[in-house]
Formats: C-alpha cells, structure tokens, sequence
C-alpha cells in the first residue's frame, strides 16, 4: 500500500487520501511512494509474486495505488511477452536482443497500464468524471477503463490523431473533442474544463498513478530477463541496455523508479540498464535539451511527426526523464520518420512483429546504436514496442494498394 506522495523536484509531501495533481508549490510531478522496508521484511519475495495465478500487472498490488480491500480496475493489463530476436537482418548483429511487445495490452498499447492505476485510484478517491488531453493512445485506453469503471470521461484530441484512437474513443460512448493544436494545445482546454466542471484531469504526470501502473514495466523485465535467459530464479536480472520511445516519458521514469524500489526490496543490486530515450526528429525537445547539458526542456518548435505517441512539444516530467538517461550512462537519440517506417516494416518482415511507429524508432534505434559500436554483440539490449502497427495502417498507403 502507498504510504506517501512527494513532489519529484521540491519534495513538499501531499495528502495521498485526497485527489491530487502536481506540486501545489512548483507544478512540478508528484510521485509515490511506499513502505518498502516493511514489505521486505514481511517475506514479499520474487517467488511470492511467481507463484500469483492472476494474470496482470496487480500481481505487483503491493507497490501500487490499491486501498485494503478495493478491486482494481482491471482489463488484464501487463505481462506482456520477451520476445527473443531471431539473428536474421537487422537482428543478426546482436546475440541477445529482445523486444517487449506491449502491443498485447488491452486496447492494444502501454498506456493500459498507466490507466488500470489511475482509473483505480481515482475510483477509491470518488471521482465520476475524469478529462485527459491525447495524443493518440491514452484516449482510447481512458475510454475504455473509465467505461470499465463506470465513469464518464472527456478526450481531447488535435484534429489529426489517427483515426484508430478517434474511433475507439467514440465506440465506447465517451466525449471527444478535436482540437486544430497539439497535445499540449489539449492540455489547457482540459484544465480549463476540469476547473469549469469539477473533473478530474488524468493527464499523465500532473496525476500521481499512471506512472505507477507503467512502472510495472520495469519490474516485469526484471522476471522476464531473468526466465529468457535461465537464470536461477531467486535474484533478478535486468538487462545491459533499454531503449525506449519517450513522449511524456512517463514510462521511461517508471521504470526507473520501479528499479529503485526493488533494489530497497532486495530483488536486485545497484546496477542498472543503460536508458535510451528515443524521440523522432520532428518532435525531439528532451533529446535537444540533454544534448545542451540542461536539466529542463523548451517547448519544440513545429512538432511534426507520424508517430503520434512522440507528437509532445513539452513535457512535465522533462528533468525525471533527463535525470535517468544520465543516471544510467544511457543516451539520447532521434530518428526521422521515413526511417522509424522503415524500422516498421523490418520488424514485421525479419521478427514477425507488426509494431507501432514508436517501437518502429526505438529498433531502428539500436540497429544504429549497434553499428557505432555504442551496443555491443553479448549486450543484453531490450526494445520496447508500445503499441500495435495495426492502429497506424493510414500510414501504409503503399501496402495498402499492394
Ligand atoms: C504514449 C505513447 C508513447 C510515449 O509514452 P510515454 O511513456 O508517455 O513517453 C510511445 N508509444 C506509443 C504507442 C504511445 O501511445
Ligand atoms: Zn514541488
């Protein structure tokens, strides 16, 4: 059970039992947190969470935002498959070379994961109308957990999000209002809304628990690798190098924050896997200001790009991502969108995985990383695919005539 929230740059503490956003003081994101010790020293081990016959990510329920005695808010999110390369194409260069197919979720990308704990926590809190700005997938996976749980919820959306997100959000009956602007465009006319009507704003790091839910993540890879690789089972491994297509970062700054957590549970030691913050090169301000040496990223000027889940000019959690990447060793880097297609089609072809162009950037990513000699042959490198090609067939208009 969460015992606290704390703002992730001023550290003033807020009230976990109220509906929170960001920082009343600095705006800034609050993170939660929990009693860790007391967990370790009440036997939660690995082999307990192994042993659990339920098949999502509430399995990991201590370390997320579940009252005693409260149902999740569940579609079956999480426990999504490793999947092992196969040494051909692209792949051939790595021996160990994994992709995390997060296309399996339930409305078939990662943002389930963030809103099975936000939708849950805000259930217990009361609420009955919730709001969100989108790029593309958080509308469609807000639609169907607030229909799940019974709640009404309002999307805004820039005018030309695909029509997949679009359509899923209106099939489950929710209000969808598109906006001539981009996600952060979105962003205000929710805050305005929420002010005028009383909801509550579900946007990704100005509310404390989709960070919560996406950092399962990083404790699943954690049992994944350790089970591909036959590793003996009471210790966890996690791997050399992650590479991870950013938007709002939010699972980037999970992940990493679930690492912190089970190296206080004992699960793992101080090591860590190198972070590689993808963005696309129309839309790259996290990679810009890493690459200035800042702590803080400046709004992107003209975002522009087919991969809607990377189309975030701004984000909140800006230094939270920038932090970890430099924590890591990892890196920053970005890929056109003719390449991050091209990446697509790979995958499909060599692997048989038909990914989202988010996870299209992120492989084509580590094909370049390897080639410079940044990655080497026996790295264990984990891929993230965040979603499913097959809400983006719009942008396969040459498949499409065949
Ligand atoms: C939202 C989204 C991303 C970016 O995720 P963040 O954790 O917010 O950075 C990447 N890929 C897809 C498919 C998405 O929907
Ligand atoms: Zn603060």
């Amino acid at each position: 059970m969460h015992t606290a929230l704390h703002c992730a740059l001023c550290g003033l503490p807020h009230d976990i039992q109220k509906l929170q956003n960001v920082c009343t003081s600095c705006g800034k994101p609050l993170l939660a947190s929990y009693d860790l010790a007391r967990l370790r020293a009440d036997g939660w081990t690995p082999e307990v969470v192994r042993r659990r016959t339920e098949r999502s990510l509430w399995r990991f329920r201590e370390v997320l935002p579940l009252e005693e005695g409260q149902t999740p808010v569940t579609l079956g999110e999480g426990q999504t498959p490793l999947l092992k390369c196969a040494r051909r194409g692209g792949a051939a260069k790595f021996a160990r070379l994994y992709v995390k197919d997060e296309a399996a979720n339930p409305t078939a990308s990662f943002k389930a994961r963030g809103m099975t704990a936000a939708i849950t926590r805000a259930a217990a809190l009361g609420v009955k109308e919730v709001a969100l700005p989108s790029a593309g997938n958080a509308g469609g996976a807000a639609a169907m957990y607030a229909s799940a749980a019974g709640m009404q919820c309002h999307v805004y959306m820039p005018d030309d999000t695909p029509a997949a997100n679009i359509v899923e959000c209106r099939v489950a009956g929710v209000d969808v209002q598109l906006i001539r602007g981009l996600i952060n465009d979105c962003g205000k006319l929710v805050r305005e809304g929420c002010e005028k009507h009383g909801w509550f704003d579900l946007s990704t790091l100005k509310e404390p628990f989709r960070v919560e839910g996406k950092k399962t993540m990083g404790y699943e890879l954690a049992f994944d690798l350790t089970d591909a690789e036959g590793l003996s089972a009471g210790k966890l491994r996690l791997p050399d190098c992650i590479i991870y297509p950013a938007g709002g970062g939010t699972g980037l700054i999970g992940m990493w924050k679930a690492f912190d957590e089970m190296q206080q549970l004992g699960w793992i030691g101080s090591e860590r896997p190198k972070m590689v913050l993808v963005q696309a090169a129309g839309c790259a301000p996290i990679v810009t200001a890493y690459e200035a040496g800042k702590e803080f990223a400046e709004l992107f000027p003209n975002a522009s790009t087919v991969a809607s889940g990377l189309r975030v000019p701004v984000a909140v959690g800006d230094f939270l991502m920038i932090r970890a990447v430099r924590q890591s060793g990892g890196t920053c880097m970005t890929i056109s969108d003719a390449d991050l297609l091209d990446g697509v089609r790979e995958l499909a072809a060599e692997q048989g995985l038909f990914v989202c162009p988010e996870g299209g950037a992120a492989w084509k990513a580590a094909r370049l990383l390897r080639q410079r000699g940044w990655l080497h042959e026996d790295d264990s490198v984990v891929v993230f695919n965040t979603g499913s090609g097959l809400k983006y067939t719009h942008l396969f208009g040459t498949e499409a005539q065949g």
